[in-house]
This record gives structure tokens, sequence and C-alpha cells, in this order.
């Protein structure tokens, strides 16, 4: 059991937030120092998005920043980030990514790794719980976040870099 990480914990409650919306339980907070830049949360289905997720929402809620800014900071998310999510982390080269789980979805995090961002993985129970309880209510919505095609390959599909 790691102990409760008050940046983890903004992500944790910006899911929260989304699932109380209707939307699918991912969230993320950008961080620099001790502080808390930008939140976020897929807004997928909330906003008819197709490039919402949690590490999107969160970036675009930052608003257009100089290179130097992404460079001093770190992405939390409760979820391994996508391919999506991860071009946008290298494109910007955010240095350090905090995963709350990579269990129900596992990411391009090699990719990240191979690119030199530090990655690590808390897997928190809260985040694959809070996640885990929406699939089963909802997996057509979970499989169309992470581009499968209905049953293309479960609830639990991952893929790599
Ligand atoms: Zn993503």
């Amino acid at each position: 059991m790691s102990s409760p990480d008050p940046f983890l914990e903004a992500a944790i409650a910006e899911a929260r937030a989304g699932l109380a919306e209707g939307g699918i339980p991912i969230g993320a907070v950008i961080v620099q120092g001790d502080q808390i830049l930008a939140r976020g949360r897929n807004r997928r289905i909330q906003w008819g998005s197709a490039i919402r997720h949690g590490e999107m929402d969160a970036l675009e809620n930052l608003g257009r920043q100089p290179a130097s800014l992404y460079r001093s900071c770190t992405l939390y998310t409760t979820l391994s980030p996508c391919p999506m999510c991860t071009g946008a982390i290298l494109l910007y080269r955010i240095p350090r990514v905090v995963i709350g789980e990579n269990r129900t979805f596992l990411g391009s995090e090699e990719l990240l790794r191979r690119c030199g961002v530090a990655v690590e993985v808390r897997d928190d129970a809260e985040c694959r719980e809070l996640l885990g309880a929406f699939i089963r209510r909802s997996p057509l919505a979970w499989e169309e976040d992470i581009g499968l095609r209905e049953g293309e390959r479960g609830a639990g599909g991952s893929f790599g870099p």
C-alpha cells in the first residue's frame, strides 16, 4: 500500500466528478513543484468529444504555454496513458508521469520510458475500482474510449507502444 499522494488524490477526485456527470471516471492533474496547475477528466461522453481524455483535458485546461513550462511538470493520471495522450506527453516533453493503475488498461508506458520519461505506476486500488465498476456497467462506452470496435478485445484489452 502506498501512502496517500495529494496529487493522485486530486486526479481521483476528477475521475469521481466525471463519473457524477455520467462520464468515464478517469482524471488527471498537471503539477509543478507542490502546485496543481491544471486539472482534467475524461469528457468524451459529457461533451461528445473525440479527444478529451483526462490527460488531454488537463493539458487543454492548462492552456497555451511555453515549452519550458511543460518540461518542469509532472502529469498525474488515474489510468495508464493511451497512445494519443502519450503522444501529447512526448510532444511537450513532460519529463515525469505518475500513473494510478495500469491493470485495467496498459497504455504506451514502454514508449514513454524509451523516450526518457520517468514513469511511476502506483497500482492504486481506488483507481482500479472506479473504472472497473464503470466498465462493468458500460462496456461499450469504455471500448469506444480506447478505440475498440464493439467486443473487439474485451474490456481489459491492452496494447503496448
Ligand atoms: Zn488517452
